[in-house]
């Protein structure tokens, strides 16, 4: 079966307006991305921004963190109903950085991404090892537990409706990137381990690959059979780089 690949930005905390607003404009100017899904998952307060720069075109746009509850005394946090009237498509959840500057466990990662489906938004469920774990022969057992826990909390009904990022923690931001072949046994692994839980979603389910995707290495990594596109965090936010890897994802799609 064929995935349409899909290429996921990740600001983090960076950005402006104004230098929202010529990334987004060059973003909505671009063609050729009709056999691909772009969307980039962009700090909430400019959600309002990148909606009204987006939104007759066909780049959608997410959050980078939702909180666990729907509402009340939950100071500096923001609900997956508020995120869903901002017209947000994805969102992030268990990205490396929440988990370890956060102190985000696995079981609050799953209650993240269900109240996100929740309000019909598509949860981008991070997973991925440090070093350390690599190192010691533990990756597969780390995303694993990571998968199960996500997969407990918004069951497995709605795994059909989720995306998993695996990024392992050793790529991100460090210019390492996970050999394609790394990233391939891991993204099967994962998939096996998805159609014991559910056959047909293990087959349609997109697993994206993160950790210093750049134009350059971009094309052998989307090439693996089970990398379904990437979520790309430092070069999303260089026009020229992020439309760069977009049409390499759908150079891979078509040829
Ligand atoms: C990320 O933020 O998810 C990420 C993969 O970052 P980078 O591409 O900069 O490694």
């Amino acid at each position: 079966m064929s995935r349409q690949k899909l290429i996921v930005g990740n600001w983090k905390m960076n950005g402006s307006l104004a230098d929202n607003e010529a990334l987004l404009s060059g973003l909505s100017a671009a063609g050729g991305l009709s056999s691909l899904d772009v969307a980039v998952c962009v700090p909430s307060l400019y959600l309002s921004q990148v909606r009204d720069c987006l939104v007759s075109g066909a780049i959608a746009w997410g959050s980078q963190n939702v909180s666990e509850h729907d509402s009340g005394a939950y100071t500096g946090e923001i609900s997956a109903r508020m995120l869903k009237e901002f017209g947000v498509s994805y969102g992030l959840v268990g990205h490396s950085e929440r988990r370890s500057l956060y102190a985000e466990t696995n079981v609050l990662v799953g209650q993240k991404a269900k109240k996100l489906l929740e309000m019909g938004i598509t949860p981008i469920i991070c997973l991925g090892e440090t070093l350390g774990q690599r190192e010691a022969g533990q990756t597969f057992e780390v995303v694993l537990g990571q998968l199960e826990a996500a997969v407990e909390c918004v069951g497995v009904g709605k795994l059909g409706k989720v995306v998993l990022a695996y990024e392992p923690v050793w790529a991100i931001g460090t210019g390492l990137t996970a050999s394609p072949d790394q990233v391939q046994e891991v993204h099967s692994y994962l998939r096996g381990k998805l159609a014991l839980m559910d056959a047909n979603a293990a087959i349609s389910l997109k697993i994206l690959y993160g950790g210093s995707v750049k134009p350059d290495n971009a094309e052998a990594l989307f090439q693996q059979e089970d990398v379904d596109g990437g979520l790309i965090g430092g070069a999303s936010l260089n026009l020229i780089d992020f439309l760069t890897i977009c049409h390499l994802a759908v150079s891979v799609t078509t040829h």
